[in-house]
């Protein structure tokens, strides 16, 4: 039996507005994260789809209704996540199939789909399920390969204008499967461009220093748009160009790059990536190429240094392990640090920092180690070394050294930015040593 009532219509004109309304009171109760709007949005925008809205509405038939009536009105395509499995609360695909003038009826074919997911696991639906299997009469249905809510899309005129409605289960997996499966292959036959990205990631210098020293380049964009974010410790550029679909990507490349290019010469000290690879990766291949293992001493990051290698595959080829030297005690008995670094300069130095990197460089018999101790907060912090302060080290064949950073934010986000420091100044001894 033909799973599809009716068969996606073939759009006469391009689809160029979308709009998302994410439902669900969890939402506007802060309980949930929006990653369904995110992860929309992402696609949307590499489609080439303008979203110039998002909206998000709990689970109130009326307020539902008028938030995508409103939608319906300025945008070609209304997305909705979320209210479509079986409680009493999912009422989205009654309140769309409302607005599309279009009935709920029973569905066969999700039925028996609705009973071979419940039977692979061994269970039988409840009658409760029966609700997800009453589905709109004239309407596109996309089975859900990961759950049992269907979707659904409406195509309709409203208010003179042609729309299409498409309704995702709100479970992030279940709705991103829908999206890749269904609404994705369709939505790119009827969108004629394609947003192509590259990726400069930088560390070491401020969101607003990087733009002063781009500023003419942004001010002069052309076809390739220019676009700063900074997040913890790093300022990533993204620039990026709308092509035609059929455009080759040599053509698309050679529109970005003379303009990356531009941007390299002015701020390449601060680049530590071109093509969206994390810190981690980027040192985990200088390591690689060098077939050289690397240890940690960790203080303030206690082993969030060592974790964020460990994340990329292929860490065991260049990551021996590290070790956690909380409290001055195990500085001095596992590392070695002296007695008298810690008394006179304390744990938070350059000659501590340095004690520790070549302390665990010995202890864990590695070609590079690297030590990490600072201040994150709140309490702890003096005039001389205020919270925020942090010394990385690096010990490796032919010498040791340490630098002092000084970091602003909170606790956890001093500890993040001290890893990707001592990630990238491990990155740059690498790279000297080459
Ligand atoms: P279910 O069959 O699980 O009830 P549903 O389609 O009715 O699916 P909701 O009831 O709205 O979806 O949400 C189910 C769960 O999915 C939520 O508790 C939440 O964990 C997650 N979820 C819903 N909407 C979103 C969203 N916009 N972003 C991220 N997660 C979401
Ligand atoms: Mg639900």
């Amino acid at each position: 039996m033909d799973l599809f009532r009716v068969a996606l219509p073939n759009p006469e004109q391009e689809i160029t507005k979308a709009e998302i309304v994410s439902i669900g009171t969890e939402l506007l109760l802060g309980q949930t994260l929006n990653t369904d709007a995110r992860d929309l949005a992402r696609e949307l925008s590499e489609l080439g789809i303008n979203c110039y809205y998002q909206s998000v509405v709990g689970d109130n038939p009326e307020r539902m209704e008028e938030v995508i009536r409103l939608s319906l009105k300025r945008s070609d395509l209304v997305i909705t996540t979320g209210g479509l499995g079986p409680t009493e609360d999912d009422i989205t695909m009654g309140v769309c199939a409302k607005i599309a003038g279009s009935e709920l009826v029973y569905h066969a074919e999700s039925e028996r789909r609705i009973k071979e997911f419940f039977a692979i696991r061994g269970l039988v639906p409840s009658d409760k399920s029966k609700k997800q299997v009453m589905l709109p009469s004239d309407a596109y249905i996309m089975p859900n390969d990961a759950g049992t809510a269907p979707g659904a899309v409406f195509n309709f005129e409203y208010n003179g204008q042609t729309r299409y409605l498409a309704v995702l289960p709100g479970p992030p997996m279940e709705m991103n499967l829908m999206f890749q499966r269904e609404l994705k292959p369709w939505l790119k036959r009827y969108s004629r461009h394609h947003l192509h990205h590259q990726y400069i990631r930088t560390v070491g210098i401020g969101e607003s220093q990087l733009v002063a020293k781009i500023t003419d380049i942004i001010h002069n964009q052309g076809l390739v748009s220019i676009a700063p974010y900074a997040s913890a410790g790093e300022v990533m550029l993204r620039l990026s160009v709308m092509a035609p679909h059929d455009m080759p990507i040599d053509e698309v490349n050679a529109l970005i790059q003379p303009v990356a290019e531009q941007i390299k010469e002015r701020i390449d000290e601060y680049i530590y990536s071109e093509d969206n690879k994390p810190m981690a990766e980027v040192v985990l291949s200088l390591l690689t190429k060098e077939k050289a293992m690397v240890g940690f001493a960790e203080s303030c990051t206690a082993g969030l240094a060592a974790a964020e290698l460990a994340k990329i595959p292929g860490a065991s080829r260049v990551l021996s392990g590290g070790v956690i030297t909380y409290c001055n005690e195990l500085k001095h008995s596992l590392l070695g640090v002296s007695r008298e670094i810690l008394a006179r300069e304390g744990a938070v130095s350059e000659s501590c920092a340095i004690a520790m990197a070549v302390g665990a460089r010995s202890l864990l018999k590695t070609d590079y180690a690297v030590s990490i101790t600072g201040i994150a907060g709140p309490e702890g912090g003096s005039e001389v070394k205020p919270v925020g302060t942090v010394w990385i080290g690096i010990s490796h064949r032919n010498g040791s050294f340490a630098r002092s950073f000084l970091f602003a934010g909170d606790r956890n986000h001093i500890r993040k930015v001290s890893v990707l420091n001592a990630l990238d100044l491990l990155r740059r001894c690498l790279l000297s040593r080459e």
